[in-house]
């Protein structure tokens, strides 16, 4: 039971690296400056309202914000949904295995 939890909590961070990286590679991309790379608040891109903070957690927020902004409605790009998703599951396995060959 603890080698499970231990592995959701740890999958979770993974899944926040992710998120957070590719909010820098979009940010880069688009020509932020570096301050505001790192530590503008997440906003819609197209209504460029403030996220709030429920709506940032990976992979639950793009599920309760049924893939859609709440302020504008404009759909929000399946490929962060899919790469939270890939990269939780990735982690998961990987240190589950990881903790079941250590005990
Ligand atoms: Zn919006």
């Amino acid at each position: 039971m603890f080698n499970i939890l231990m592995s959701l909590i740890i999958a979770m961070v993974c899944s926040c690296i992710i998120s957070f990286l590719q909010l820098c590679f979009y940010r880069m991309k688009s020509g932020f400056s570096l301050v505001d790379i790192l530590f503008k608040p997440s906003h819609c891109e197209h209504c460029q309202s403030k996220i709030n903070a429920i709506f940032l957690i990976p992979i639950y927020g793009f599920l309760i914000s049924e893939g859609s902004c709440q302020y504008c409605n404009e759909s929000i790009s399946l490929k962060y949904f899919i790469a939270e998703v890939l990269v939780f599951v990735m982690a998961f396995f990987y240190v589950l295995n990881s903790l079941y060959s250590i005990s």
